[in-house]
C-alpha cells in the first residue's frame, strides 16, 4: 500500500520537538494568538521575503480578509481562475463581490495573463492568481496589467509556500499572499491554520483587526470582524515545522526530477516546469487521457492517486448562479479530466517512487498522440 501522503511519518520524524512545542503553549495557556504565534509569524514573514505576516485560522480566512483588506465588497469584481480548489472562489463569495475567470494556460495550470485584459470593467478590483500545485503563476504580465489598471494582485499562495518566481518568494510578488496550513499543505498544522503575507503595514493592520473582531484594543471595534484567529498550539508547531520546510521542499524536488525519470518513456504527461519557477510540487500531476480507469487500476494494486480538481469550479453547481456554461473554459475542464495526482511528500522513498511508475506504465496508459 503506498498512501498519497504520510502525515505520520513526518510527526515521527520530529516528535520531540513537536511534542516539546504543544507542553509549551500547554505551560503559558496562550491557546488563542500569544508569543508562539506572533514569533511564527516574524519567522514566516521573513521565510517568504516579506515585511508582515499575520496568522488566520484557515487559508480561507487568508483569503477573505486579503480582500476585504483590499476593500472588495457588493458590486466588485475579482479576476480569478475556474481550475482551483473552491476556496479561492467562495472566499471572493464572502465579500459579495463577484469572481470573474480567465482559463488557465494549459501547459502550467495557472491563470492566462494574455486573457485578463479584455475582462477588465470599471468594476474589477482585484486579480487573484493562484500556484497551483506549488507552481508560481506568470507574475510579470499580471504585475503589470494591475499597475495600468490601478487593481490590486492577491496571490492564492495556499499550495506555494517557498515557491519562487524570478528569484522572488511566492506572497511577496503581489500586494499580498495567502497561505493555508491545513495538516496536506507543504507546510501543515495539526489542524487549520493560514496567513496572508504583506509589505504593506496598512493591509497587515487592518488584517490583524479584521481576525479578531474588528478590534484593536478589547471591546472597541473599529471594524466587523471576525474570529479568524489562529490558535497557540498550531503556531508553536508550525514554528518547529518551518525550520525543516526547506529540507522537506528539496526532498519534493528530488522526488519529482526522479518521477520524471522514471516515467520519461511512459507515455504519460510528466508536469511541466516554468523556467522562471521554483516549483515547490505540493502536487506532483500527470497527465493522461484515460485517467479514471488509470485511477482505479492504480488503486487495485494499492497505490492512492488524487485528482486536483475533477470539476472546474464554473461547472460547479454551488457556483451556477455565477452564469457559466460548461465549455466555457475548455483548458480548464480537459485538464479536470486528464489530471492524476501521484503520491508525494518529503518521506516517499526510492522504491515507493519505482513502483507507482512501474505500475503506471503496467497497467498500459494510453499517450497523447502529440
Ligand atoms: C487549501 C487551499 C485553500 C484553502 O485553504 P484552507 O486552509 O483549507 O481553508 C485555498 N486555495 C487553494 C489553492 C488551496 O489549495
Amino acid at each position: 500500500m503506498i498512501p498519497f501522503l504520510d502525515l505520520k511519518a513526518q510527526y515521527q520524524s520530529i516528535r520531540p520537538e513537536i511534542d516539546a512545542a504543544i507542553s509549551r503553549v500547554l505551560e503559558t495557556s496562550q491557546f488563542v494568538l500569544g508569543e508562539e504565534v506572533a514569533a511564527f509569524e516574524k519567522e514566516f514573514a521573513s521565510y517568504c521575503q516579506c515585511l508582515h505576516a499575520v496568522g488566520v485560522n484557515s487559508g480561507t480566512s487568508a483569503l477573505h480578509l486579503a480582500l476585504l483588506s483590499a476593500g472588495v465588497g457588493p458590486g466588485d469584481e475579482v479576476i480569478t481562475v475556474p481550475f482551483t480548489f473552491v476556496a479561492t472562489i467562495a472566499a471572493i463569495v464572502y465579500t459579495g463581490a463577484r469572481p470573474i475567470f480567465v482559463d488557465i494556460d494549459p501547459v502550467s495550470f495557472t491563470m492566462d495573463a494574455a486573457q485578463i485584459e479584455e475582462k477588465i470593467t470599471r468594476r474589477t478590483k482585484v486579480i487573484l492568481p493562484v500556484h497551483l500545485y506549488g507552481q508560481p503563476a506568470d507574475m510579470d504580465p499580471i504585475m503589470e496589467m494591475a499597475g495600468r489598471h490601478g487593481l490590486v494582485v492577491i496571490e492564492d499562495a495556499a499550495q506555494a509556500h517557498g515557491a519562487e518566481y524570478k528569484g522572488r518568494r511566492a506572497g511577496s510578488i503581489g500586494d499580498l499572499g495567502c497561505f493555508s496550513f491545513y495538516p496536506g499543505k507543504n507546510l501543515g498544522a495539526y489542524g487549520e491554520g493560514g496567513a496572508v503575507t504583506t509589505n504593506n503595514l496598512e493591509y497587515a493592520r487592518r488584517i490583524r483587526i479584521l481576525r479578531d473582531w474588528g478590534a484593536e484594543h478589547k471591546y472597541q471595534h473599529e471594524l466587523k470582524g471576525y474570529n479568524y484567529r489562529l490558535e497557540g498550539i498550531q503556531g508553536a508547531i508550525l514554528r518547529v515545522k518551518l525550520r525543516y520546510l526547506e529540507s522537506w521542499t528539496e526532498a519534493r524536488r528530488r522526488h519529482a526530477v526522479r518521477y520524471n525519470e522514471l516515467l520519461a518513456e511512459s507515455g504519460l504527461r510528466t508536469p511541466f516546469v516554468i523556467p522562471y519557477a521554483r516549483h515547490v510540487f505540493h502536487i506532483y500531476a500527470v497527465r493522461v487521457p484515460k485517467r479514471n480507469s488509470l485511477q482505479k487500476a492504480l488503486l487495485a494494486r494499492g497505490i492512492q492517486t488524487g485528482i486536483h480538481y475533477p470539476i472546474p469550479v464554473h461547472n460547479q453547481q454551488a457556483y451556477s448562479d455565477l452564469g457559466y456554461k460548461p465549455g466555457d473554459f475548455i483548458c480548464a475542464e480537459s485538464a479536470a479530466d486528464e489530471v492524476l495526482s501521484l503520491p508525494m511528500y518529503p518521506e516517499i522513498g526510492e522504491s515507493q517512487l519505482e513502483e507507482v511508475s512501474e505500475s503506471l506504465k503496467e497497467c498500459g496508459c494510453v499517450g497523447f498522440n502529440h
